[in-house]
């Protein structure tokens, strides 16, 4: 099979011919249909990532495709099946966060395209108990974003409590945040996206957003607060500005969720959480239940995937686009 292979900290992918993997007990083979490429697949290559991973590693965690094999211990009703493999990709199943359903929490877990080789190859194996089924209905192509940007997106909104009325703003359209948008105005949001793309910024009107703010032109925190303030900001970009942005638009009392780190220090924000009663909530990817709610809301016509395909050949001009923030859909390899 070909592969895509981190082989040394921000050297380009190396595209290799691999043996086909064997599934193990409790393990699928998935045959790749496609797979998107999330930032954090590139922060991994470029060795930007703070928890590096032993090299090579076959990159990618936004993986989906068709079961060809089970491992001992597998149902053999699973054979065919569509799947996808998501971040989490083994958990200790013990703790109490896993008893509870929030294995992406587990302080024991291992994590695709990180740990264990991902998507980025025409064959992987995975833990079949962490395979979540794609409905019918769903392409592989909009599965793809849907299993790491898409549930990134949803569980932010959920985290940050959205309800009917509620003021969302949204910093960053990208992968996660133009689903974001979209899970907002489904649980009753109205929609500010803040972006410094003017193409982004269309897309998020485009996806339904009340109202867009270009950052490079307006300050967007005195926009909103002159509104009245946001109830709900969600930060899903790393730009440090944005999560500064989205605590100074809330209004008191207001709820802040970060999604995603900022890639360097913000002011202090616990003097404004103090003196403003916000609350602030980190959220990271989403659970597999998360996920399968993803998909319902996809395959029942709730939302809209922007992605645009690739070939694994083109992979490392794919890194190099969503490094220089030129891409406006989702990219995702298509097998
Ligand atoms: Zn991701
Ligand atoms: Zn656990």
């Amino acid at each position: 099979m070909r592969a895509a292979v981190i082989t040394a900290s921000s050297a380009p992918l190396e595209l290799r011919e691999m043996p086909i993997p064997e599934p193990g007990a409790h393990q699928v083979l998935v045959r790749m249909e496609a797979c998107g490429i999330c930032h954090v697949d590139v922060e991994i290559a470029c060795g930007d990532w703070p928890a590096q991973p032993a090299l090579p590693l076959i990159s990618g965690h936004e993986g989906v495709g068709i079961v060809e094999q089970v491992g001992e211990g597998v149902a053999a009703s699973r054979l065919g099946r569509r799947v996808a493999l998501p971040w989490l990709c083994r958990a200790c199943g013990e703790c109490g966060f896993c008893l509870s359903g929030w294995m992406v929490l587990c302080e024991s877990q291992r994590n695709t395209g990180h740990r264990i080789g991902g998507g980025h190859a025409e064959y992987a194996v995975a833990d079949a108990r962490h395979a979540v089924p794609v409905p019918d209905g769903v392409p592989p192509l909009e599965a793809a974003p849907l299993t790491c940007a898409g549930v990134t997106g949803y569980k932010a909104v959920r985290a940050g409590r959205v309800g009917p009325a509620d003021r969302v703003a949204v910093f960053g359209v990208g992968g996660p945040g133009h689903l974001a948008i979209q899970y907002a105005r489904h649980a009753g949001g109205f929609v500010t996206a803040v972006d410094v793309e003017a193409g982004m910024l269309d897309l998020a009107r485009e996806l339904g957003a009340e109202q867009v703010i270009d950052a490079r032109t307006r300050d967007p925190a005195a926009v909103i607060q002159a509104q009245g303030g946001a109830d709900v900001a969600i930060a899903l970009t790393a730009v440090p500005s944005a999560h500064e942005h989205a605590l100074r638009s809330l209004r008191h009392g207001g709820r802040l969720v970060c999604a995603r780190p900022p890639g360097g220090a913000i002011p202090d924000p616990v003097f404004e959480a103090v003196t403003r009663g916000i609350t602030m909530v980190g959220s990271v990817v989403g659970t597999r239940e998360d996920l399968v709610e993803v998909f319902a809301l996809h395959a029942a016509g709730h939302t809209v995937v922007t992605v645009e395909p690739r070939k694994l050949e083109e992979i490392n001009e794919a890194f190099a686009d969503i490094l220089a923030d030129g891409a406006r859909a989702h990219l995702a390899i298509e097998y």
